[in-house]
């Protein structure tokens, strides 16, 4: 039987099986009703999908957690420079990290560090906020169809640049601000499985805005899915929160915040 994609619109009889959340992230259960997403689009998201897995934060989870990749090989990387791989034997905890690092001794104590990496420009938060808005239309539709169907017409936008043919970045934060308010998108199952890679996906409405949000134990991405310049939003979680990130780094003189240095 054919049926649309939520994507593209096509219709289609797509064959492949598509995971909500990346299997290499640790995701068996949580998959997308057949046909959902057609099979060229599903061919079009693992090439950022691997980008994001591979160039990210995310390398670091997959290897902190031992998580496999779907051919069942330990997770393995490149971050600025640093090459990173999980452990041969899947002992979780353990991670490789090959390169030029810089260390900062913690306060107060003797022998342990900060491992400081500089990171999360546009060749990686390009891959990996489309990977996020390719979750969040995909698990709302799955998991929260009320939310989908109200803002399904805002959503084009954001298609286009999922799908390639609007290229222009949109912004991202790190931030756990706000996090706590915010509502989880799967069904209570899929929150338990997803916990196992310690992963969350989650939203919330505010004031002209759908934010959604992936979280890691280290780390919470927040992206607004409705705009792609939304200064409240912006400004409130900056001035709230001293550790939040807002990437690409140039978006902080899009928002005439001045650039941010981090202390080192
Ligand atoms: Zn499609």
């Amino acid at each position: 039987m054919d049926v649309n994609c939520i994507v593209c619109h096509d219709l289609n009889s797509a064959i492949s099986i598509e995971h909500i959340i990346p299997e290499s992230l640790g995701n068996k259960l949580y998959l997308c009703q057949k046909g959902k997403i057609c099979d060229r689009c599903n061919q079009k998201f693992s090439k950022f999908e691997k980008k994001a897995l591979t160039l990210s934060t995310l390398v670091m989870q997959r290897s902190r957690y031992s998580i496999p990749s779907k051919k069942g090989k330990p997770a393995s990387g490149e971050i600025n420079g640093l090459k990173i791989n999980g452990d041969q034997n899947f002992r979780k905890g353990f991670v490789e990290i090959r390169g030029k690092v810089k260390l900062i001794k913690k306060q107060g104590s003797t022998d342990l560090y900060d491992l400081i990496v500089g990171t999360f420009d546009r060749d990686e938060s390009t891959p990996c906020t489309k990977l996020f808005f390719k979750i969040a239309i995909e698990a709302l539709y799955h998991s929260k169809i009320e939310i989908y169907n109200k803002y399904d017409g805002q959503l084009e936008n954001l298609r286009r640049f999922i799908l390639g043919l609007d290229n222009k970045e949109w912004p991202i934060i790190t931030s756990s601000f706000g996090v706590n308010e915010m509502i989880d998108i799967p069904e209570e199952s899929i929150i338990n499985h997803l916990k196992e890679s310690h992963i969350e996906i989650k939203f919330i409405e505010t004031f002209s805005s759908l934010i959604f949000c992936f979280k890691t134990d280290e780390i919470c991405f927040q992206v607004d899915l409705l705009n792609r310049l939304n200064s409240d939003w912006i400004h409130n979680i900056l001035n709230n929160d001293p550790f939040a990130r807002l990437y690409p780094i140039y978006y902080y003189k899009v928002f005439n915040r001045g650039p941010r240095i981090d202390k080192q």
